[in-house]
C-alpha cells in the first residue's frame, strides 16, 4: 500500500476546527485504500508563537519540506495583533510560502447549484460555474525592486514599486496553468495589460511561445486585466483556466471568488516547481481567514477546507476519483438542505461543523457503496 505523509497546520482560530474535520476525510480514505495517509501537525502562526516564541519554528520548516502535501488551515486573530511585524501569524504563512517555493496559487471557483441563490450575481450568470485561476505567487510589484517612498529635493513625496518578471518566471506559470488546462476543459485565457506595460506584453509573448510549443491542444487566448475584470462579473462562465502575474491575481482571484457568494467554501491551493525526482511542494487551505468571531464554538463552515483535501488528492496525488466522491459528496449533503450558518437558506437545516463534516462522510460511504455496487 502506498503511503502518503500529510503535514498538518491546523493554526488559529476557526483554523484547528475546520482542518479536524477535513482529517475525518483523509482518515475514511486511508481506511478505503490503496493509499494511505500518515497525518502528522506541526505548528504555525499564533499557535506556534505562543508555544515557541516565533510564527515559523525551524522544526515546522523541516516537516513541511518533508511531507508530501501540506494541509493548513488559517493564521491569525486579535490577540497577535500587537506584536512586532516579524512575529505576526502571517509571517509565519509568508515565509512557508517562501521555503518551499510556491509560486503558483490555484483558485478554483465553483458554484452549486444548491448555493447558486448566494451569489450577488443573478442564478443563469453563476449557476454551474467552474474555472481555475492561477496567480504568479513569488514576483511582480511584490517583490520588485526599487520600492519604497522617498522625499525630494522640494519636499514631493514619491512612491514607487516595480513591475518585474523574468521569462523563466513566466514560463514556468504558464506550463502550471497548460497543465491544469489539460486535466480540464483545454481553454486557457492569459491576462495582461499589454498595451500599456512592457512587463506584461514580455508575458504575453513567452506564454504564447509555450502554448505554440508545447501545448498545441489547448485553446490559448489572451485579454487585457481590464476586460477581464468585466468579462467575469459579465460573463463568468466563458473562462476555464485562467492564469495572471501576482498583482492582477490577486484582484481577479477575490473577484471571482465572490461570483460563488460565500467564503466558507472555497478552497485553494499553492505549487512550487516539480523536482527531477517528481516531487512538486503543494500546500492546500481553505481561502477564508481564522474567524475570530466564530472561532471555537462549532459555527464554521468546513468545506473549504474538504474542498481544499479534494484538490489534494487531484493535484498532488493524481487521485481524480477520490477527489470526485468527496466533491460529490458535498453536492449530496448541500442537496438535502444540510447548511452551516454562512450559507443558511429558509426551510435548510442548520448544523454546526462537526455534523457537516459528519453529514460528508456519511454521504461518501453512501456514495462509495452505489458505485462499488455499479462497478
Ligand atoms: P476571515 O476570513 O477570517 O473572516 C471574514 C468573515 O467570514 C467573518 O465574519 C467570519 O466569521 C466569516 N468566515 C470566514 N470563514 C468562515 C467559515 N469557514 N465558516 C463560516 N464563516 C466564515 O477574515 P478576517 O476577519 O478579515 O480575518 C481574521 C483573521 O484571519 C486575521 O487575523 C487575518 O489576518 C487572518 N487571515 C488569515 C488568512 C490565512 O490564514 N490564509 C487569510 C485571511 C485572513
Amino acid at each position: 500500500m502506498t503511503t502518503k505523509n500529510i503535514l498538518v497546520l491546523a493554526g488559529d482560530g476557526i483554523g484547528p476546527e475546520v482542518c479536524k474535520e477535513a482529517e475525518k476525510v483523509l482518515n475514511w480514505l486511508s481506511a478505503k485504500g490503496p493509499v494511505k495517509f500518515n497525518l502528522s501537525h506541526a505548528l504555525l502562526g499564533g499557535a506556534a508563537y505562543d508555544k515557541t516564541g516565533t510564527p515559523f519554528p525551524t522544526e515546522t520548516l523541516e516537516a513541511a519540506k518533508k511531507a508530501d502535501a501540506i494541509l493548513l488551515g488559517a493564521v491569525g486573530g486579535p490577540k497577535w495583533e500587537s506584536l512586532d511585524y516579524s512575529k505576526r501569524p502571517e509571517r509565519g504563512l509568508l515565509g512557508i510560502r517562501k521555503e518551499l517555493g510556491l509560486f503558483a496559487n490555484l483558485r478554483p471557483a465553483m458554484v452549486f447549484d444548491e448555493l447558486a441563490e448566494a451569489s450577488t450575481l443573478k442564478r443563469e450568470v453563476v449557476a454551474g460555474l467552474d474555472i481555475m485561476i492561477v496567480r504568479e505567487l513569488t514576483g511582480d510589484l511584490y517583490f520588485g525592486t526599487p520600492r519604497g517612498v522617498e522625499t525630494l529635493p522640494d519636499g514631493t513625496r514619491r512612491g514607487i514599486n516595480t513591475m518585474v518578471y523574468t521569462s523563466p518566471e513566466v514560463q514556468r506559470i504558464a506550463r502550471v496553468a497548460f497543465d491544469l488546462a489539460k486535466k480540464r476543459g483545454k481553454k486557457l485565457c492569459s491576462v495582461d495589460k499589454a498595451n500599456v506595460l512592457e512587463t506584461t506584453e514580455m508575458w504575453r509573448e513567452e506564454v504564447q511561445k509555450i502554448g505554440d510549443t508545447e501545448y498545441k491542444d489547448i485553446q490559448l487566448s489572451h485579454m487585457y486585466v481590464d476586460n477581464a475584470a468585466m468579462q467575469l462579473v459579465r460573463n463568468p462562465r466563458q473562462f476555464d483556466v485562467m492564469v495572471t502575474g501576482n498583482i492582477f491575481g490577486d484582484i481577479l482571484s477575490d473577484c471571482a471568488s465572490m461570483l460563488t457568494g460565500s467564503l466558507g467554501m472555497l478552497p485553494s491551493a499553492s505549487l512550487g516547481a516539480r523536482g527531477k525526482d517528481g516531487k512538486q511542494a503543494a500546500l492546500y487551505e481553505p481561502v477564508h481567514g481564522s474567524a475570530p468571531d466564530i472561532a471555537g464554538k462549532n459555527l464554521a463552515n468546513p468545506i473549504a477546507t474538504i474542498l481544499s483535501v479534494a484538490m489534494m488528492l487531484k493535484y498532488s496525488f493524481d487521485m481524480n476519483k477520490e477527489a470526485t466522491l468527496v466533491e460529490d459528496a458535498i453536492k449530496h449533503v448541500l442537496g438535502k438542505g444540510i447548511r452551516t450558518g454562512d450559507i443558511m437558506q429558509d426551510g435548510a437545516k442548520k448544523v454546526g461543523t462537526t455534523e457537516m463534516g459528519e453529514a460528508i462522510i456519511a454521504a461518501m460511504e453512501t456514495l462509495h457503496k452505489e458505485r462499488s455496487k455499479a462497478a
